[in-house]
């Protein structure tokens, strides 16, 4: 339902969830963050409001200077903190609205590949396709570029990956995306209005695109895996 993904300094993993709450008035059932601390990828969930989510931070804090946050109204799968995103092997980690409509074809593509899958969601299929181009020996990128061409039906993503502390992958197709553009900062949001405390300076990504970023950096390709450049826009959105 709600996106957002970080690419910042230390302590982000609360100004995700402070992100997550300008998402709330869309409705949710769960929420989540991922971050990545000495190369590992560490996540936090929580059944319920962002204050579940708060209260496990809390109680087990995490670290990191990237990570990507959501919040869920499930499609499939029941509203439980296990089905709740992001939806991480030891690889990678990702965030996503929407449905994948062949999600019962790829979760037995991806199991023949020797995946155990651990949710009911349709979204955990990507982790694991992904991981399994990742162990074929494919860069982060064309990982996520042959998932994406595999997948049917809507949505957009936030993909971090283990051991990459300066890289993010963001992708649209039928489900809203923009980049917020920082100060040696990168952002992912669903809608710019979660981005409003951080920045001002957005990029709309169009359908079909996807986005590499690192702090410094974005580069946009469109379906066809061409790079596009798409316009900035200075957001009505208010802090
Ligand atoms: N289809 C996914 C799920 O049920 C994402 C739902 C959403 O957009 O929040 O987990």
């Amino acid at each position: 339902c709600g996106i957002v993904g970080i690419l910042g300094s230390e302590g982000v993993a609360d100004k995700l969830v402070d992100a997550l709450k300008r998402l709330e008035y869309r409705g949710y059932d769960s929420a989540g963050v991922a971050t990545i601390v000495d190369g590992k990828i560490l996540r936090r969930r929580a059944e319920g409001k962002l204050r579940n989510l708060e209260l496990a931070l809390e109680r087990e804090p995490l670290a990191g200077a990237i990570g990507i946050g959501h919040t869920r109204w499930a499609t499939h799968g029941a509203p439980t903190e296990r089905n709740a995103h992001p939806h991480a092997t030891d690889q990678v980690a990702v965030v996503h609205n929407g449905i994948i409509e062949n999600f019962l074809d790829l979760r037995e593509l991806v199991k023949s590949g020797g995946a155990e899958l651990e949710t009911d969601t349709d979204t955990e299929v990507v982790a694991h396709l992904i991981t399994q181009a990742l162990q074929a020996g494919k860069t982060p990128r064309d990982a996520v570029a042959d998932t994406l061409h595999r997948l049917k039906g809507a949505f957009s993503f936030a993909i971090i990956f283990k051991g990459e502390e300066d890289l993010m992958i963001g992708a649209r197709r039928g489900s809203p995306l923009a980049v917020g553009h920082g100060d040696g900062a990168m952002y992912l949001g669903s809608d710019a209005i979660a981005l409003a405390p951080f920045t001002d300076r957005v990029t709309y990504l169009e359908d079909g695109d996807w986005v590499v970023l690192t702090r410094t950096s974005f580069e946009i390709f469109d379906e066809s895996n061409l790079p596009v450049t798409r316009p900035e826009h200075t957001s009505a959105a208010t802090a």
